[in-house]
């Protein structure tokens, strides 16, 4: 197994998902001091170059610690889900206090996203919400994300934060999804009742075995089990995401795995540039076409946003968030991308600077048709223009 690849100092855009048994101890509420400690582990991948986010649980657990002896407080197990909504509720805010104290005393700042399912998986809220988080990430913040436990319902959540964070991974284009929580990885069936269960080091691909290792039961304070991690091993491999399962119960536990602690490494499918734009590309019919001037194809060949000012024609129905086929005005397609504005938009733009936009759209959109994150070049087309 190469160092490298489970070295986290390898990785550029690093997901955190921390599970609520670790953050929250029933009788103490939260555990400040290994919060403190991880913070100090997140400050040394920053320091080193790395982007960092954070997907915390522990709104409910933390809410039912703070309302003790109350019926939202810990001693009936299972709650109901308005009950557990209104624990998330007193909860989120400790837990965003917490994590906003600790990351400022190492001089970072938190960011707090909330997200539902919708947010995720709906297109058009999806691309908001990544907007946001790069934001952020482009600010130098932290994000501190965690589902909006109090409105989210059973029929419209994700309910686990693993999978949650697999999302969040993607989303943000990370290439590694690291979840400490209180197991320190996969074994080959749940170890409490089988002491001969084998550690897996090492997950190149998940296959119908690896499924059949994951146990249902998660602990009482947190939802997930080992099968929602395999699930977000799945989400995120799929991506270009590689993903780690490591023990949280030690403090600095970033740390640990930087010196050796024992971990389970799930190897992406592809590297995270190859499977975004593999994606891209690989969209079959794109939804319409931008037709570009040869300014604005020498641009987008080194490495630029496509600007409305460059658009010559727009054709086809698309939405916002559609992949577009890009084209010169010899109606060669060199590049796709996802379009920033829908058909009817594009249109009115198209041709137009940017800091026209909010006069003709009546709103301060994108200031690009397609931004260069969201593209790819392709092409015979675009290969024999290379030299250009
Ligand atoms: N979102 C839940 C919370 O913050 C946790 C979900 C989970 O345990 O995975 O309480």
């Amino acid at each position: 197994m190469s160092a490298e690849e489970n070295s986290l100092r390898s990785y550029r855009r690093i997901t955190i998902k921390v599970g609520s048994a670790l953050l929250v101890d029933r009788q103490h509420g939260l555990r400040r001091q290994w919060v403190d400690a991880l913070c100090q582990d997140i400050s040394a991948l920053r320091r080193d170059g790395a982007d960092v986010i954070v997907v915390s649980s522990g709104s409910i657990a933390l809410g039912r610690t703070v309302m003790q002896g109350t019926s939202l407080g810990p001693s009936r197990g299972r709650i109901k889900l308005e009950e557990s909504q209104a624990a998330a509720a007193i909860g989120q805010i400790a837990l965003a206090k917490a994590w906003s104290e600790a990351l400022s005393e190492q001089n970072l700042v938190a960011g707090q996203v909330l997200l539902t399912l919708g947010d995720t998986e709906e297109r058009r809220r999806y691309l908001n919400a990544r907007a946001t988080i790069h934001q952020l990430l482009k600010a130098g913040a932290v994000p501190v994300i965690n589902e909006n436990d109090t409105v989210a319902t059973n029929e419209i959540r994700y309910g686990d934060n693993d999978r949650l964070a697999a999302r969040v991974a993607t989303m943000a284009g990370a290439d590694m999804l690291v979840l400490l929580s209180d197991v320190d990885g996969l074994y080959s069936a749940p170890p409490d009742n089988n002491p001969d269960a084998e550690f897996l080091h090492r997950i190149d691909e998940i296959t119908p075995q690896i499924d059949a290792m994951a146990g249902d039961a998660g602990s009482e304070l947190s939802r997930g089990g080992m099968k929602t991690k395999i699930e977000a091993g799945r989400i995120a491999t799929k991506a270009g995401c590689a993903m780690i399962i490591a023990s949280g119960k030690v403090e600095h536990p970033l740390r640990a795995i930087e010196e050796g602690a024992r971990h389970s490494l799930f190897l992406p499918s592809a590297s995270p540039v190859t499977a975004r734009k593999k994606w891209i590309a690989g969209q079959l019919e794109p939804a319409g076409r931008f037709f570009v001037d040869d300014g604005a194809q020498k641009a987008l060949k080194s490495g630029k946003s496509l600007l409305p000012a460059g658009v010559r024609n727009v054709t086809g129905k698309f939405l916002r968030g559609d992949t577009v086929a890009i084209c010169n005005l010899a109606g060669y397609e060199f590049a796709r991308g996802l379009a920033a504005y829908g058909a009817d938009e594009a249109t009115l733009i198209a041709g137009r600077k940017s800091s026209e936009i909010a006069e003709i759209l009546g709103y301060s959109g994108r200031a690009a048709m397609i931004h260069r994150d969201d593209m790819v070049l392709t092409g015979a087309q675009f290969a024999s223009n290379e030299d250009d």
